[in-house]
Parts: structure tokens; C-alpha cells; sequence
């Protein structure tokens, strides 16, 4: 008898060269230079050729601009959604004011909606910004669901590895950047989909998917993490992505699985961003590894991008309601 195969979602975080830039604390970052016409057909391309859709979470900054408007149209002409990933990428979303919060996600909304022909029903913060604030205007605004949280001990550790490199920034900036990635409370989320309950809010509840860390330690699992490791032992990465996804199969996990454009392009292409992991690893190897990585996930789950994991959660009895345990 044929066993259905328990559910996955697929996305890409589509931040372009100036945001990474912008938070690193570059110069030149203004100018909004950009890789999209580059990445965004190999990552399309590399989705594609295991069969799948995914989603991409679309900066809206990147969405008005009328030169991105026939690649980011691409995106649903190709069968795959598109999501809000904020106007500016402001990793210190969480923390502005209630107006400028509404205006960088309204603003996206607007700027995705113009140029892709379709209106986002999912948000993903900046740096997995996410606030109660936040949660209940994606509520109000009719949202389908976030999938800001990444439930990891290791945010601390990201946040030291991504400014040892950088310039010294000035005060303002160093608290902008002091909670980015989050904080310990962040690992102690679940790992299955539930519901914020925002009736404290004047709210309706709002559908959470985390981004899947590695049931028990926490540890990332997302691709990027996968090729940093893989810039040691390709072996050790492969078995690595296995066990996680075989240990969210035994604890009942549904993996929501999360690229980025760097796990696409290599330091050759991209000078200005080889401070990040794996950079010197070459371009072709690092999609050969996404495709390995796609066929893993794809034979263990039914792989679908995030809005039809969204109907399938909010269809199936018994979601848990959790009251936010934000600051604000
Ligand atoms: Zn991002």
C-alpha cells in the first residue's frame, strides 16, 4: 500500500547584495547594487530540476525597482508563490515604532503586488526580526501566515561571526544590530507549526511556520548551514542533512526548509560578500550540493512552497494556540 508522504515547504529568502552590505556596515550599500538577475534564475533553475515549487520572500525595495520587474515576474509565471520580506530588510525590524513597522510591510506588500502580479499572503522577517507588534499588523492586514521565528541557541554565535569582519560601527548602529539573529529564549519556540494567539491584540490568531532547526540540539539545518559545513567534509554535510530530516520524520516535524542566494554564487561572482561562509566553495558545487540536498527532502516529504503548507496546517485538527512571548 502507498503511504502518503508527510508534508515540507521550500523558500528562498531572496536579500540582495545591498542588504547584506547595509547590516555588515559596507560602503557603497546605497547604491543598491544587486545579483538578482544572476541568482534568482539558478536558484528558479535548481528548484525546478527536482520537480519542485518553493516560495521567494521578496524585498520590496528590490520589488519597486522597474529594472527587477520582468525576473521577479518570472517567479509566479513559473508556478512558484511570492512572499513580503519587509521594503528595507532592517534586521532591527522588531524594534521600530508601530507606524514605520506597518509602512515597511504595507509598502512591500504594495511594490511585490505591482511587480510580480501577485499579492504576498506570508512574511518572513529580515534576520528572523519578529515582534507582537508585528504578528498582530500581519494579522489585520489579512496574512496567511509568518514564518519569522528560527527556533536556535546559535543566533548569539551568528551575530559575532557576521560583525568580526566588519568595520566599527558607530553606537547607533551596534544597537540597532545588538539582538540580531535573536536570542536564547528564540530555541525554546516549537518546531511544529501553531497558532500566535493575538486576542490580548484586538486580533484573529495568526498561523506560525518556524524555520526548521534540528529536533533536540537546535542547530541550523537550513542549506547555508549545510554547505559551511560541507566546506569540510561534503560526507559529513550529507549525513548531517539526513539525520536531521530523519529525526523530524520520527518526532513529527514537517520541515519548512530555507535557501539564501549566497548558497548559489561564489566569492568569484560576488567580491564584496566573500566574508561570508563558504564563499571560495565554487558556484557549480554548491548547486550540485542544493540539488543533493532537494532530493533528500523531496523523497522523505511531499515538498510544496509555504502557502499550501499554511492550507494544509490550518486544515488539520488540533494546531496548538500560543500566547507571544515577545518583549513587545
Ligand atoms: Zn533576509
Amino acid at each position: 500500500m502507498l503511504r502518503e508522504l508527510p508534508t515540507a515547504s521550500l523558500s528562498l529568502d531572496l536579500d540582495n547584495q545591498w542588504s547584506y552590505m547595509r547590516t555588515h556596515g559596507d560602503a557603497g550599500w546605497d547604491d543598491y547594487p544587486s545579483y538578482l538577475d544572476h541568482v534568482l534564475p539558478c536558484a528558479l533553475d535548481a528548484v525546478e530540476a527536482q520537480g519542485l515549487k518553493m516560495t521567494v520572500f521578496l524585498v520590496g525595495q528590490d520589488a519597486k525597482d522597474p529594472r527587477h520587474h520582468a525576473l521577479l515576474r518570472s517567479i509566479p509565471q513559473r508556478g512558484h508563490e511570492v512572499g513580503n520580506h519587509s521594503q528595507n530588510h532592517l534586521q532591527w525590524l522588531h524594534k521600530l515604532p508601530y507606524a514605520e513597522l506597518e509602512r515597511e510591510i504595507a509598502e512591500a506588500e504594495e511594490a511585490i503586488e505591482v511587480a510580480t502580479g501577485q499579492r504576498p499572503r506570508g512574511f518572513r522577517g529580515p534576520g528572523f526580526a519578529c515582534s507582537t507588534t508585528l504578528l498582530s499588523i500581519l494579522a489585520k492586514r489579512g496574512y496567511d501566515y509568518d514564518c519569522s521565528t528560527f527556533p536556535t541557541f546559535v543566533g548569539p554565535l551568528a551575530r559575532a561571526y557576521y560583525f568580526v569582519s566588519a568595520r566599527k560601527l558607530t553606537a547607533k548602529e551596534e544597537e540597532e544590530r545588538k539582538d540580531l539573529f535573536g536570542g536564547v529564549r528564540d530555541g525554546l519556540r516549537p518546531l511544529r507549526g501553531y497558532l500566535w494567539d493575538l486576542s490580548q491584540h484586538g486580533t484573529r490568531d495568526l498561523l506560525e511556520i518556524p524555520v526548521t532547526t534540528m529536533p533536540g540540539t537546535r542547530a541550523p539545518i537550513h542549506m547555508s548551514y549545510v554547505l559551511y559545513l560541507a566546506q569540510h567534509s561534503v560526507l559529513v554535510a550529507r549525513q548531517y542533512l539526513r539525520a536531521a530530516l530523519m529525526l523530524c520524520k520520527l518526532r513529527r516535524v514537517e520541515p519548512s526548509f530555507l535557501l539564501h542566494p549566497l548558497d548559489f554564487v561564489s566569492g568569484d561572482t560576488c567580491p564584496a560578500l566573500r566574508f561570508f561562509p563558504a564563499m571560495s566553495m565554487p558556484a557549480a558545487k554548491k548547486i550540485e550540493l542544493v540539488g543533493q540536498a532537494l532530493a533528500e527532502l523531496r523523497t522523505h516529504f511531499d515538498t510544496v512552497p509555504m502557502g499550501e503548507h499554511a492550507r494544509r496546517l490550518l486544515a488539520s485538527p488540533g494546531l496548538p494556540r500560543r500566547a507571544p512571548d515577545m518583549a513587545q
